[in-house]
């Protein structure tokens, strides 16, 4: 039994919150989804495979290790783990990984033809790091959808550092990051909006 410390309990909250909030939105519909945090010590909490992420407990948060392995005997971590790792591999900086399964992201990931979706003049945009002000656009990189993570992760790995507005895998979701949870949900939160509001335009 790995001991649960005022950090890691700090941690697995931010989890399950982050799990309720997403299933507010409709973002993780059934047992979709994977939410996960990097400690400043450097440890990483994930939710355990399967389950609803509206209805997380600190049990439902595993500890990994950087290569995507849970440390205790006979845990399982989600299936895509290593999407997780990858982006705290890569960023120093990251805290939070959040990864959902929205309505928007899947429809217009299966409708689109360009390899990103590009996200013009919002004034949501300056929600994205390094954005001051909308008048601006950003590419969110569209990926194929893969049962292989591990060669998704290679696919996404040439475009890490240059996706502000996270990422999106065709007809199957996001990937948004940042330094924190707070961070974090609130570039989902921007995302989501945005694509919804491409959505409706394409209505139109
Ligand atoms: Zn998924």
């Amino acid at each position: 039994m790995l001991e649960h410390d005022t950090a890691w309990r700090q941690a697995a909250q931010d989890i399950v919150r982050a799990g309720q909030r997403m299933d507010q939105r409709g973002w993780v519909p059934a047992t979709a989804g994977n939410i996960s945090r990097r400690l400043a010590d450097g440890r990483i909490a994930i939710t355990r495979s399967g389950g609803h992420k509206g209805f997380l407990t600190e049990d439902d948060v595993i500890e990994i290790d950087p290569a995507g392995r849970p440390r205790a005997d006979g845990q399982r971590a989600s299936a895509e783990t290593l999407l997780h790792t990858q982006i705290y591999a890569h960023d120093p900086r990251a805290g939070a990984v959040l990864h959902g399964h929205s309505v928007a992201a899947t429809v217009l990931s299966m409708a689109a033809t360009a390899p990103a979706i590009r996200l013009t003049d919002y004034e949501v945009l300056k929600v994205f790091e390094g954005q001051k002000t909308h008048a601006t656009s950003i590419d969110v990189p569209i990926f194929d959808n893969d049962q292989d993570i591990a060669r998704l992760a290679t696919a996404v790995a040439p475009f890490l550092g240059k996706m502000p507005g996270g990422y999106v895998i065709r007809g199957h979701g996001v990937y948004v990051w940042g330094p924190d949870m707070p961070t974090a949900l609130a570039r989902l939160e921007g995302l989501e909006f945005l694509l919804a509001c491409e959505l409706e335009r394409r209505k139109q």
